[in-house]
């Protein structure tokens, strides 16, 4: 259930924001449940991944509870790009890997486990085995074809 910002403040929020009681990133951005917090603006916060895929692990998190890509306002995920973006330049000032990947998912079917729009930013070892790579592999041209005109229709 969404809270409207009347609620929140009855709660006793001194800054408030749409959010969701049984949201564990909510609970975060509340001060509810500790966090190690790398930075707060007024509508992000970014803090270390508890579970890291590598050392370095990071996200950077809305505010507002907004579930996913499509629904997000265009403001607030500019607000987080952003963030992704400072945090991604402090990763690679601070461990200096090889290489760092931005990690965005939407769904259960793309592994979304916290419905609360967020960026991972992973900082890479050399095989290090995630699986955020594919093999290039050339595509049908007239699948492709397909796919691409119904994108487009839906643009
Ligand atoms: P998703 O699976 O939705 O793309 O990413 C959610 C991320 O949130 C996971 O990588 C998970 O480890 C992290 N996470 C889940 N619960 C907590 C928590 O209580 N604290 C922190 N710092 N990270 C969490
Ligand atoms: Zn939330």
């Amino acid at each position: 259930m969404v809270l409207a910002d009347a609620d929140a403040q009855r709660r006793g929020s001194c800054v408030s924001h749409p959010s969701d009681a049984s949201c564990i990133f909510c609970k975060i951005v509340a001060g509810q449940i500790p966090c190690f917090k790398l930075l707060e603006d007024e509508r992000t916060i970014a803090f270390m991944d508890i579970n890291p895929a590598n050392p370095g692990h990071a996200l950077a998190v809305v505010k507002d509870h907004h579930p996913t890509i499509d629904i997000i306002p265009p403001e607030a995920l500019a607000d987080v790009a952003r963030t992704a973006q400072r945090l991604a330049r402090a990763v690679l000032k601070a461990l200096d890997p090889p290489g760092l990947n931005l990690v965005q998912a939407n769904g259960e079917g793309a592994g979304q486990s916290v419905p609360h729009l967020h960026i991972h930013i992973i900082p890479r070892r050399r095989n290090d085995g995630l699986m955020i790579n594919w093999q290039a592999v050339p595509g049908d041209m007239a699948e492709i074809e397909t796919v691409y005109k119904k994108i487009k229709a839906a643009l």
